[in-house]
């Protein structure tokens, strides 16, 4: 069976874990300052990227604001073109249609095109417990399958591994899966490139069935659309005589013209790259070439919950380059797996409460995994404020059931908030911590406080306040 997240702990103790593991640490660090390091250069090269970011952001809010109808022109045009559309309310619903199209074609085997949709909703177990095997062919996702281990990462989803562990991981287990890693094979990249793409032609040649997830999909045109940098996704692509796309129902451009803004952005801002290896789109069915069985299955589970935040529905202009991770402090050091999500880093802090709902018992805690510098807001493509948003959620989580979240700190706030209702209690307030200042502990603050010092110190609180000082010295003139 393969692992999922579901029943991972919260993000507070599988950070904790995740933390104190030093090898995963200097995997994650090492990853990240790379793709980081090219990125900027990459984007230093195009003066006109801002303008290109405000596209993108203006091109995705038309998109949510008239989903609805870009979602009928999708199916309308997907039919027309010989394709069958199908419509997804949740992962249940998702995994029941794609199960039932694959057994109807009655192979055991099939091939897939690297795609978090698929992730999310849990499609390999779905599809092993009707006896039907998924086989990834990205070699990232490849090696994180391999491993019977979990992504970390939208773009790497094997970005916590190094080279040493990649190879024990071929030599053990690629032929329990088929091919075996070959004799005498090393750590070296060109050596487990090789290994990999012997190991995965196997699987594109014998495979009926490919199932895709797509970056965007063209509203005018039912063009679905997968970049890639391997091109092992277009070899399932082509080469199967069924193809079934995932696809969530925010992943829609208006016009076919707009995947110029998009693609621009995207690779290099994923992987420091001038433009992705390889762009496949096909639309419907073209009789003779390529898949002559085409279902695209709409996904929503979550999205139009997202959707109705007013704050938090920027997060479904995501494109999903990745940047936000390798730029976060946080990911930095945990890594992707503490966030219990294939959406990792500052968009999985928002995306996955979006999704979820602010009481969920795995996500609650998600919006406070954030040191709230805004490094990522930088990044962003599409111009997410993941601040304003993380803002609002911890909010809405510190409103929320208090059965999950802190009744504690809800109180805690209330009480602030009246203080500083009523300047007088504030200025009262100041004082009184300026004097009790030296009396706080330094190391372990009592009771629930205790967890703020599990792994920081008390900041010194100042005896006098900056409007004392600044009244005493008439703002330091004397
Ligand atoms: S939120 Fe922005 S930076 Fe992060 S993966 Fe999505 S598009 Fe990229």
């Amino acid at each position: 069976m393969s692992r999922t997240f579901v029943g991972w702990p919260a993000f507070p103790e599988a950070a904790v874990a995740a933390t104190s593991d030093e090898q995963l640490r200097a995997n994650v660090t090492r990853a990240t300052g790379t793709i980081r390091a090219k990125r900027a250069r990459l984007v230093a090269e195009r003066p006109d990227w801002e303008d290109l970011r405000d596209s993108a952001a203006a091109l995705k809010n038309d998109v949510l604001a008239h989903l609805d109808s870009y979602l009928l022109q999708v199916e309308q045009k997907v039919t027309a073109a010989g394709g069958a559309v199908h419509w997804a309310r949740d992962a249940a619903e998702a995994n029941r249609i794609v199960t039932d199209l694959v057994r109807a074609t009655g192979e055991r085997e099939i091939v897939k095109v690297k795609s978090m949709l698929t992730e999310e909703i849990g499609l390999d177990n779905a599809l092993e417990e009707v006896g039907i095997s998924a086989r990834e062919t990205d070699l990232a996702a490849a090696i994180v399958q391999l491993g019977d281990d979990l992504p970390s990462h939208v773009v790497v989803p094997a970005l916590h591994r190094n080279r040493a562990e990649i190879r024990d991981i071929f030599v053990r287990e690629m032929g329990r899966h088929g091919r075996p890693a070959p004799e005498g094979l090393t750590d070296d990249p060109p050596q487990l490139a090789e290994a990999a793409r012997l190991h995965m032609r196997e699987k594109f040649l014998k495979a009926k069935v490919a199932v895709s997830g797509a970056n965007f999909l063209v509203a005018e045109t039912g063009t679905a659309v997968v970049v890639e940098s391997e091109g092992n996704g277009r070899m399932c692509l082509t080469l199967a005589d069924t193809l079934i796309s995932l696809v969530g129902i925010e992943k829609i451009v208006p016009r076919w013209q707009d995947l110029e803004v998009f693609l621009q952005l995207l690779a290099r801002n994923a992987t420091g790259e001038r433009m992705a290896p390889y762009t496949t789109t096909w639309t419907g069915v073209i009789p003779g070439d390529g898949p002559q069985t085409f279902h695209l299955v709409l996904v929503d589970n979550g999205r139009t919950r997202a959707l109705a935040d007013e704050v938090g529905r920027q997060a479904l202009r995501c494109i999903r380059c990745g940047a936000c991770m390798n730029i976060c402090p946080v990911y930095e050091r945990t890594g992707g797996q503490a966030y219990g999500s294939v959406y990792p880093g500052p968009i999985g802090a928002i995306l996955n409460p979006l999704l979820k709902g602010p009481d969920d018992p795995q996500t609650a805690s998600l919006p406070y995994a954030s040191s709230l510098c805004g490094a990522c807001n930088d990044v962003c493509p599409v111009r997410i404020r993941f601040t304003d948003v993380l803002l609002e959620l911890r909010h809405q989580v510190a409103e929320g059931d208090a059965k999950v979240k802190h009744p504690a700190e809800k109180a805690a706030l209330r009480a602030v908030g009246a203080v500083m209702d009523h300047p007088a209690a504030w200025n009262a307030a100041v004082r009184a911590a300026g004097k009790a200042g030296p009396l706080v502990p330094k190391n372990r603050l009592p009771g629930p406080l205790g967890g703020w010092t599990d792994s920081r110190r008390t900041p010194d609180i100042p005896k006098e306040s900056f409007r004392a000082w600044w009244k005493r010295t008439e703002g330091g003139s004397r």
